[in-house]
C-alpha cells in the first residue's frame, strides 16, 4: 500500500470505529414525499424541498423549455458569455422578493457564501459569528483572513460583549447568522441583531437557506410580524423551499455590483445551466401566488410538536436530539423499517453529544403519516 491508500485506508477505520462514517446511499425522489432506497418505498422526512416544487409540473416544464431553448449548460463563467438572459428575470425576481435593490445568482449557496464573505471582509476586519452557523458561512469567514470570533448561539449579550471589547481594533466588522438554524430549526432573533449591528457599526449578513418559501410570506426570516428588519446582506439558495439549485445574495444595487465584480465564486466558475435558472423563476412565481402552500411546512412541524410533546416548531426543521451517534443511528434504522427515512446527524455536523433524528416537513406529507412517525418515536423513547 502506498502512503495515500494507507491514509485513506486507515482514516476510515478510525472515523468507523467511532460511528462516524458516512454513505452515499442511492435515493430516488419521483413524486411527493416518497423515496426510493434499496428498492423500499420509504415516506421522507429529510428533504428540504418544503413546498415539494422541485417536481411541480410547472417548475419541471420551465426546465425543459429553458433547456430546448438555451442548451444544458451556461457555458462560461457568468462574466465571460454565460450570463444567458434568464438571469436578469430571476434576479429581478428575488429582489422583489426579499425588498432590495438587486440581486446576485450564484452556482450554489455554498458557492455564494465561499464568494461573498472574501469578497467584503479581509485581513485587518472582524467576523463575528453565530456558533451554530452553518460550515459554509464559518468557511467563507475562514477563507476571508479576517478574524472570527464567535458568539454562544442566539447570545445576544455575548455577541454585543465580543464586539464592545474587539470591535474598535478592527476597520470593518461583518455578523454573520442563519436566519433558520438548519440542525436545529429556530430562528435568529434577527431584529435584535439588526440593532447590535447599527450599535456598533457592523454589517449583518443572514442565511436565509431554510427560510425562503416557508416563512413571511415567504419572504424569509429576516421579515418578522410583517417587518423587514434591518438586514443588508441577505444571502440564501435555492436549492430548498424553491426546489431547484443555486445561491444568491439579495443587497443594494452598490453592493450586489462590487459582488459581481469581486466575488471569485461567481466569477472563476461557470454559470448555472438555462433550465436551473427558468425553474427557480417558475418556483418562485407559485410561492408568490399560493399562500396555503408556503403556509402548510410549518403547518405539518407544528401538527408533529404538538404530538411529540415538543415546544412549538418555528420553522419547519425539527430536530429530535438524542446525543448518542450509534443511538441517533439505530432510531434511524428503526423508522427505515417501518416506512420512513429520517437521516441520523452526527458531529461534525453538529456538536459532540448532540446526535440528533432532524425531521424536516414538507407540503407534500400527509397528516396521518405524521401521526404514524410520531406516535413510533414516543414508543421508542419508552424503551
Ligand atoms: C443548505 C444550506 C446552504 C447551502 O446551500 P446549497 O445551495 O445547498 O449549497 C447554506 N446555508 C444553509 C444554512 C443551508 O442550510
Amino acid at each position: 500500500m502506498n502512503s495515500l491508500e494507507k491514509f485513506a485506508t486507515a482514516k476510515l477505520a478510525e472515523l468507523e470505529a467511532q460511528n462516524l462514517r458516512r454513505w452515499l446511499a442511492e435515493t430516488d425522489r419521483t413524486d411527493g414525499a416518497i423515496a426510493i432506497r434499496n428498492g423500499q418505498r420509504l415516506i421522507s422526512f429529510c428533504c428540504n424541498d418544503y413546498l415539494n416544487l422541485s417536481q411541480h409540473p410547472e417548475v419541471k416544464q420551465a426546465a425543459i423549455a429553458a433547456t430546448g431553448r438555451f442548451g444544458a449548460g451556461a457555458g462560461a463563467s457568468r462574466l465571460v458569455s454565460g450570463n444567458h438572459s434568464l438571469y436578469r428575470e430571476l434576479e429581478t425576481a428575488l429582489a422583489r422578493l426579499k425588498g432590495t435593490e438587486d440581486a446576485c445568482v450564484f452556482g450554489s449557496g455554498y458557492l455564494a457564501n465561499l464568494g461573498i464573505i472574501p469578497a467584503l471582509a479581509g485581513p485587518g476586519d472582524l467576523i463575528v459569528a453565530d456558533a451554530l452557523s452553518h460550515a459554509c458561512l464559518m468557511a467563507g469567514g475562514k477563507l476571508s483572513g479576517a478574524e472570527t470570533l464567535v458568539f454562544r448561539h442566539n447570545d445576544l449579550d455575548h455577541a454585543a460583549e465580543l464586539l464592545r471589547t474587539h470591535r474598535s481594533q478592527y476597520r470593518h466588522c461583518l455578523i454573520l447568522t442563519d436566519g433558520v438554524f438548519s440542525m436545529d430549526g429556530d430562528l435568529a432573533p434577527v431584529m435584535a441583531l439588526a440593532q447590535v449591528a447599527r450599535d456598533f457599526e457592523a454589517w449583518l449578513m443572514t442565511d436565509d437557506a431554510h427560510g425562503i418559501g416557508v416563512l413571511a410570506e415567504g419572504r424569509g426570516s429576516s421579515f418578522v410580524d410583517g417587518k423587514k428588519a434591518d438586514v443588508p446582506l441577505q444571502m440564501g439558495t435555492l436549492s430548498k423551499a424553491v426546489g431547484t439549485y443555486g445561491g444568491y445574495l439579495c443587497a443594494s444595487r452598490a453592493v450586489v455590483d462590487l459582488i459581481r465584480t469581486r466575488a471569485r465564486t461567481l466569477i472563476y466558475s461557470t454559470g448555472l445551466p438555462p433550465g436551473v435558472v427558468a425553474s427557480a423563476i417558475a418556483s418562485l412565481a407559485i410561492i408568490l401566488r399560493e399562500p396555503e402552500l408556503r403556509a402548510a411546512p410549518l403547518q405539518k412541524a407544528r401538527r408533529f410538536t404538538r404530538a411529540m410533546n415538543l415546544p412549538d416548531a418555528q420553522s419547519p426543521i425539527v430536530p429530535l436530539i438524542v446525543g448518542d451517534a450509534a443511538r441517533a443511528l439505530a432510531l434511524s434504522a428503526m423508522l427505515e423499517k417501518k416506512g420512513f427515512l429520517v437521516t441520523a446527524i452526527r458531529p461534525p455536523t453538529v456538536p459532540q453529544g448532540t446526535a440528533r433524528l432532524r425531521f424536516t416537513f414538507t407540503a407534500a406529507h400527509r397528516d396521518a403519516d405524521i401521526d404514524r412517525l410520531a406516535a413510533l418515536l414516543r414508543d421508542a423513547e419508552l424503551t
